[in-house]
């Protein structure tokens, strides 16, 4: 598998640990709700599908750029409190 394909399939697989796998209400097939799109799958090709898909992906990319953007603006916070500590 070339460098190319193999990062194609991580991209297109991530997001996975947001779709929990638990049991139906009757307890006696499995079933799958993601957390980032608060929708519910009762089997396995629906869970991939989904993983798989525009929606998906889209709610993992803004979920990873706000928490980036948060990480930035926590940082700029640090380096602010330094410069005001030795500047003084
Ligand atoms: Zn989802």
């Amino acid at each position: 598998m070339s460098v190319t394909l193999l990062w194609l399939d991580v991209c297109l697989d991530a997001g996975l640990e947001y779709i929990e796998e638990g049991m139906n209400d009757a307890g006696t097939a499995p079933s799958f709700f993601c957390k980032l799109c608060d929708c519910s799958f009762t089997d396995i090709m629906g869970k991939l599908m989904h993983a798989k898909g525009r929606r998906h992906r889209l709610a993992y990319k803004v979920l990873w750029l706000v928490l980036y953007l948060l990480l930035c603006l926590s940082f700029c916070h640090y380096l602010h409190a330094l410069f005001i500590l030795f500047s003084s």
